[in-house]
């Protein structure tokens, strides 16, 4: 056998079938072997990470690029560099807050060059279904997309207006013909127009109850029941992106139990945060869907464990300070979004952690159902002979994590993908040369 480039030895690697002493073996980027913790074998360099952990490295299906167009939002080399950071070692983009939007091939071809040029991790990209592009989804699909997102409500930005049934049968009867996924914004507007009719005439834009109030869970379970019947219709695969209402777990369970091919996500934020604990003005917290309250929380933990939720994905959606209204504390008038893809390990560890759950579960949760979602299965999202030596150690979960993490970014600001910094007590990333050219059907 041909000598490896590096073994990456540890006590704790976190393999398919467990968690297990193992040296993992690697070649040109790619894992060769996962050999017995002790194996001789013969490799240029061999770093043992001791009693540290060793994850496939995150797989983040659900994250907001907005270069080229709002570059000063967040661009390749900014979102990437914190991807690396924070042991995500693959991005998929999103279609939209870019300039132009992913939902033509020109578009996707825009975003192709300005990930080449800077992206210090692997990524693809979805594409946008918006009314009038049915004609483009084809192309778009033969050009490497991983799937197509859509949104139900206004999405924030004029350029990506939102879909009704009328557009979503044709297309989605035209995704099902392709093969391809069906990504959707959960929220329908017909409950948040009736909950701000019945909005109090002395609602307070700074009171986070009354913005948790205007995006009741109904606008997501009433459209989550609407994709469930136009799958049964159309036979298109479904995907519900950040799952925040627990209502909705019911009937996408019973809809899995029947054959639908639904799949879902929810976020760090919705994990970790509770609605009670948020302070007024506190418009960094604003989302959509909002975070809801604690017993809600726990109940997205148990559709977690119980498998009715596939797994866990950012939505990293940043904003200028400006947008985010920072300053006057408006929930009415701030941004929607929440930045955290350079968190997002470090916060569902600690949280999963304190709820009994094991780092067997954080890497399917983290790598590899959503490394599957986006067909990137072959390649990513394990530590298995075949995969790309895309491995993260990160630091033991702690309620500091989050500062702790800050602290040590600081430390390693000049971090770079390729850099081999497998240590214990930081988080660091062994991956090969960024790539991510879309990649083609054959
Ligand atoms: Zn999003």
């Amino acid at each position: 056998m041909a000598r490896a480039d590096l073994i990456v030895a540890g006590k704790r690697v976190v393999i398919p079938d467990g968690i297990a002493p193992a040296a993992i073996v690697i070649r040109d980027g790619t894992i060769t072997a996962v050999a017995d913790y002790g194996a001789a074998a013969d490799a240029a360099r061999r770093v043992d990470v001791g009693d540290a952990a060793v994850l496939p490295g995150v797989v983040d299906t659900h994250v907001h690029v907005n270069e080229p167009g709002r570059t000063e939002w967040e661009g390749f080399e900014s979102a990437t560099r914190a991807a690396a950071a924070g042991g995500v070692t693959t991005i998929v983009d999103m279609p939209l807050n870019s300039v132009p939007v992913t939902t033509t091939v020109d578009a996707l071809a825009a975003k192709a060059r300005a990930a080449a040029r800077c992206a210090m991790v692997d990524y693809a990209f979805w594409g946008g279904v918006v009314p009038g592009n049915l004609d483009r989804l084809g192309a778009l699909a033969d050009a490497g997309i991983r799937g197509f997102k859509c949104f139900l409500v206004p999405s924030g930005i004029d350029e990506f207006p939102p879909v009704a049934a009328a557009d979503l049968r044709p297309a989605m009867a035209l995704l099902a013909e392709l093969g391809a996924l069906l990504l959707v914004h959960a929220e329908l507007p017909g409950p948040i127009e009736r909950a701000a009719r019945s909005r109090p005439a002395a609602a307070d834009g700074r009171r986070y109850r009354d913005y948790l109030a205007s995006r009741p869970p109904e606008a997501e379970s009433e459209a989550i029941a609407l994709m469930l019947a136009l799958s049964r219709e159309t036979g298109c695969a479904v995907h519900v992106v950040h799952l925040s209402a627990a209502t909705a777990l019911g009937q996408i369970g019973a809809a899995r139990r029947a054959g639908l091919p639904v799949t879902v996500e929810t976020c760090p934020h919705y994990l970790t945060f509770a609605a009670e604990d948020i302070p007024d003005g506190a418009t960094a917290f604003k989302c959509a869907p909002p975070i809801r309250e604690r017993d809600n929380r726990e109940r997205l933990w148990a559709g977690l464990a119980d498998g009715v939720i596939d797994f866990v994905a950012s939505d990293h959606s940043p904003a200028p300070p400006a947008l985010k209204r920072l300053d006057s504390g408006d929930f009415s008038r701030a941004w929607g979004g929440i930045a955290s893809l350079e968190l997002s390990l470090a916060a569902t560890w600690t949280a999963a952690s304190a709820r009994g759950h094991t780092l067997s579960d954080l890497a399917r949760w983290l790598a590899e159902r959503p490394a599957r979602l986006a067909r990137l299965e072959h390649h990513k999202g394990r530590i298995a002979p075949g995969c790309d030596a895309d491995l993260v150690a990160p630091p033991p979960p702690s309620r500091d994590a989050v500062r702790r993490h800050a602290a040590a970014r600081r430390r390693a600001a000049d971090l770079r993908a390729g850099d081999v910094r497998v240590r214990p007590g930081n988080v660091s990333v062994a991956t090969r040369r960024p790539m991510g050219e879309p990649i083609k059907r054959a």
